[in-house]
């Protein structure tokens, strides 16, 4: 099953696909998550794509559709995958679709992560992430047990650069102009489905899994 998430920044759809990754056991490949790692490692890819991303901008669309290429082609991606932040703009719809077509394969569906700029803003500026493994974490709904601290490894939480208000806003407007074309792009292949991403992370996922059994019962 190849799954496509779609929403803007903030709407929970990483922790959702994380959760059906799971669930389905299915790679979940995140697009952020892959840019962040090149830039770790200071990659040519991640020195490039630092600047944009450190504003809130999209990465230019050359590297982005490289570094999906290259995961979906992995062996592991071959039961299926989970798409989480790509494609981003409908060039690199084009680009996936051109992928996907050259390996034999099609999106089954894409879950569109519905939710509002305010809901987002509290959201994310209220959101830590580890420094060392990139745990996430949130100031009230889903606070560390020592403050500061990463449960799982120890390490420091900070405030991601593109979570601060200000970057949050333009990630926004950059979702509005680039990304949300898609969901008429992909609203017109009859294969996505809207989910109310303002619900809790449980009950937004209860929904998601009520779809994925009723797809898979067709
Ligand atoms: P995310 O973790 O999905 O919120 O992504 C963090 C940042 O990585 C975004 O604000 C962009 O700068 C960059 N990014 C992630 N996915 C893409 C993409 N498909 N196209 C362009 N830039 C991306």
């Amino acid at each position: 099953m190849i799954l496509v998430l779609l929403g803007p920044p903030g709407s929970g759809k990483g922790t959702q696909a994380k959760l059906i990754a799971e669930a389905k056991k299915l790679p979940h490949i995140s697009l952020g998550d892959l840019l962040r790692e090149e830039v770790r490692i200071e990659s040519e890819i991640g020195k490039r794509a630092k600047e944009f991303m450190d504003a809130g901008k999209l990465v230019p669309d050359e590297l982005t559709i490289e570094l999906a290429k290259k995961r979906v082609s992995r062996p592991d991606c071959q039961v299926g995958f989970i798409m989480d932040g790509f494609p981003r703009s409908p060039i690199q719809a084009e680009a996936f679709d051109k992928m996907l077509k050259e390996l034999n394969r099609s999106i089954d569906f894409v879950l569109y992560f519905k939710i509002s700029e305010e809901e987002v803003v509290s959201r994310l500026s209220g959101r830590r992430s580890c420094k060392d493994c990139g745990a996430v974490y949130h100031l009230e709904n889903s606070p560390p047990k020592t403050a500061g601290k990463c449960d799982a490894c120890g390490g420091e939480l900070i405030l991601r650069k593109d979570d601060d208000p200000g970057v949050i806003r333009t990630r926004f407007e950059v979702y509005d102009k680039s990304t949300k074309p898609l969901i008429d792009y992909y609203g017109k292949t009859g294969k996505m489905v809207e989910i109310d991403a303002s619900l809790p992370i449980d009950k937004a996922f209860n929904n998601v899994l009520k779809i994925l059994a009723n797809a898979t019962a067709l």
